[in-house]
């Protein structure tokens, strides 16, 4: 297996740093992970690719493992890409798509970016990595440093989902609340890092977490045929995601693989009750400023503070794409109606998602034939927090279709 990987590059000002040892930032600002994608395109064929495994190793020329031995591995991708009629229907598009991230290791596409990350990790040596987390995220490093042996420190809220503290711990890792933000989380691991000896895997503070998120762009150009959809609706915390799927677009681009003549309009979509990209995106910025007493359900994109702000902003700009914010009500409401309507596991972060494209389509900036690709981050189970009501018991029960059963004598 050969590595392609020429160089880091810094994303702010496009200093070249060496790819051979652990890099973390520059300009505390985040890094590319750049290709020879030339010698790609000359030693890889598509159909060579679909004979591969499914899993998102498929595309390890344009990641950065350089040996197939070396990769820390659960088996994370390929994901399902499921067509949605029945919810088409009720926001009234013909070519609606789910990409369920809920079916990956740990349930949430963060393992993606984990295995990446960790692959890297330990073939530079790293022995302890540490994680400021909103939650998805602490439980797939957790998992991920299991495998790979190392020893890992998770940083959370303290109102983060009781299940990512639960996942981490099973896990083996040492798990600590914080009262406050994921912010918060990420002052104690940058304080640590010299005294702790720990490495940083902060979104975005180490550069390959984008690198394992990109293949979902790789998977979804695969799945379409290399024929691009015409809109892409990710809910945005720190931004891997949307940043990788654009990085993976213009590799693809660049390689001359792609058969849509443009390229899709990537949204990002945040809670009212946290949208520093929404707003700095209205306000036509470049950065975006700490939101102030970030609040909403919607725990992994509980996020007030992305250092990779103008990644994301310039990604969305670039692609003609737009950002928008939903009130958490929206959110509550489609998680259920969305995961009703089609039986895939939506979480609330998706939903946000779902509630974003019925007011898009309200605004006709999404016609009603475009094709449009919404990600489903992570497993609604992981969520049980937000449960508002159980189900009833049967001995009490005033529920008529009870009724009938019993006088069915069942
Ligand atoms: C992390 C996370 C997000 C946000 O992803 P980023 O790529 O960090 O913006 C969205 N939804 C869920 C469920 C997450 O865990």
């Amino acid at each position: 297996m050969t590595n392609y990987v020429t160089h880091l590059e810094s994303a702010i000002d496009g200093t070249r740093l060496e790819a051979d040892r652990l890099q973390t930032m520059h300009a505390g600002r985040p890094l590319w992970v750049r290709y020879d994608l030339d010698s790609v395109r000359d030693s890889l064929t598509k159909e060579r690719l679909q004979q591969r495994e499914p899993t998102m190793w498929r595309y390890r020329e344009l990641l950065p493992a350089d040996s197939e031995a070396a990769i820390v591995s659960l088996g994370e991708g390929m994901t399902p890409m499921l067509r949605c009629r029945r919810l088409g229907d009720r926001l009234r598009l013909s070519d609606l798509w789910i990409k369920d991230e809920s079916q990956l290791p740990t349930g949430s596409f963060k393992s993606r970016g984990q295995a990446a990350a960790i692959t890297m990790a330990k073939r530079f040596g790293v022995r302890r990595v540490a994680i400021p987390t909103a939650g998805n995220a602490g439980g797939a490093m957790a998992a991920y440093a299991a495998r790979a042996g190392m020893e890992a420190f998770v940083f959370m809220p303290a109102d983060a989902p009781s299940i990512n503290q639960f996942e981490a711990q099973a896990a083996g890792a040492k798990v600590f609340l914080v009262d406050g933000l994921i912010t918060d989380c990420g002052a104690i691991v940058r304080a640590g890092i010299e005294s702790m000896g720990w490495f940083d895997i902060s979104t975005l503070k180490e550069p390959y977490r984008i690198e394992g998120k990109k293949t979902m762009g790789l998977e979804i150009a695969e799945q379409f045929d290399w024929k691009l959809p015409d809109v892409i609706v990710y809910p945005t915390g720190g931004g891997t995601g949307l940043i990788g799927m654009w990085k993976a677009f213009n590799e693809l681009a660049a390689m001359d693989w792609l058969e849509s003549p443009t390229m899709p309009r990537m949204v990002a979509v945040q809670s009212s009750g946290c949208c520093p990209i929404a707003r700095a995106f209205d306000k036509q910025e470049r950065f975006a400023e700490p939101f102030p007493e970030a609040q909403t359900i919607a725990s992994g994109i509980r996020v007030p503070v992305a250092v990779g702000d103008f990644m994301i902003l310039d990604a969305i700009r670039e692609s003609d794409g737009t950002a928008v914010s939903v009130d958490d009500n929206k959110i509550i409401d489609w998680m259920s109606r969305a995961t009703a309507a089609e039986g895939i596991s939506i979480c609330p972060e998706s939903a946000a998602c779902v509630a974003a494209v019925e007011s898009l389509v309200a605004s006709d900036w999404i016609k009603p034939d475009e094709r449009v690709v919404v990600l489903n981050c992570a497993a609604i189970q992981k969520y049980s927090n937000l449960a508002e009501t159980p189900p009833p018991l049967v001995e009490n029960t005033a529920d008529p279709d009870w009724d009938w059963i019993a006088r069915g004598g069942v």
